[in-house]
């Protein structure tokens, strides 16, 4: 396992490789990884020759007020997971590798982006976009892994590499979550003590929902109300959205029909996490 800091160096072994004839796989990250990110590169490792792992807390996706400059960073053990996952290469450029001194061009999608995340973190997916057509022009990868724990990202990724004709296949990756249900975030770090387990609120309040869902509920606010009135039982919660929408075009909705995201974001102290779940409709 490699760590390249520069977009020569990624192009240069990954060439190489095409030249052998193999398949690349790429597991996009902002680092600190966890089992979540670990299962993307396994799914990758398993359906691939090769794998490559960026590891890149990218600053155009941030807003003025955000946590760019608190996320946390720990490139040791970065490399001791994605070596122990069987993949081959890290790139993890500095900003100044990836943006230079006079960068601007922005690439985003609109429709699929202007709900959720996207409403609330105006700047977020431009930014989110934009850097992965630049690692998507420096990986040269043949397929692409997400987790659908960012599922309004997996719709947006999907979107622009239709919409721009990237020849890559997107391959989305269930959420991977702790023992007791709270989904593995590298910002589960901030939460303190009771923070941490004042967070459970978020899938259990979600659990709730789904269960009103499978019960047979249709109607968007029955259940967002359950989960809105579960996540206000938690004093340390404080909701920044409750949302139901069709799970292609991010677009609310007043009944549940085909397959729907139910997506939530709430902050729990000053920490912002999000989860969800997907569901078909059989009928
Ligand atoms: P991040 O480092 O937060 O930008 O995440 C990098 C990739 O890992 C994204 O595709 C995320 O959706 C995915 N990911 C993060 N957390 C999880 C999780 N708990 N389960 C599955 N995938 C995840």
């Amino acid at each position: 396992m490699k760590l390249v800091k520069t977009v020569k160096e990624v192009r240069e072994i990954v060439k190489e490789w095409k030249k052998q004839g193999l398949s690349v796989g790429f597991v996009p990250t902002m680092g600190y990884l966890h089992e979540g990110h670990k299962s993307l590169i396994l799914k990758s490792v398993s359906e691939n020759d090769k794998t490559v792992v960026s590891v890149f807390v990218n600053p155009i996706q941030f807003g003025p007020n955000e946590d760019l400059a608190s996320y946390p960073r720990d490139i040791k053990h970065d490399m001791a997971l994605v070596e122990d996952a069987g993949a081959d290469l890290i790139f993890n450029p500095e900003p100044e590798e990836m943006y230079g001194s006079h960068f601007t061009t922005l690439v985003n999608t609109t429709e699929v982006s202007e709900n959720l995340c996207g409403a609330k973190r105006p700047v977020h997916f431009g930014g989110v976009c934009t850097v992965l057509t630049k690692l998507f022009n420096i990986v040269n990868p043949n397929r692409a892994y997400f987790g659908q724990k960012d599922a309004q990202q997996l719709a947006v990724v999907k979107r622009f590499v239709k919409d721009l004709n990237f020849d890559i296949e997107i391959i989305g990756c269930p959420i991977i979550r702790e023992d007791d249900g709270l989904a593995k975030s590298s910002r589960n770090t901030y939460l303190n003590k009771e923070e941490r387990k004042a967070a459970l609120i978020l899938s259990k309040s979600l659990k709730l929902g789904l269960e009103a869902i499978k019960n047979g509920e249709r109607n968007v606010k029955t259940v967002t109300d359950i989960i809105t009135k579960s996540l206000n039982t938690e004093p340390l919660a404080r909701i920044d959205y409750v949302s139901i929408v069709d799970n292609e075009n991010i677009q609310y909705i007043d009944t549940i029909k085909g397959e729907i995201l139910c997506a939530i974001a709430v902050y729990i102290g000053k920490t912002r996490l999000i989860d969800n779940f997907i569901y078909k409709c059989e009928e």
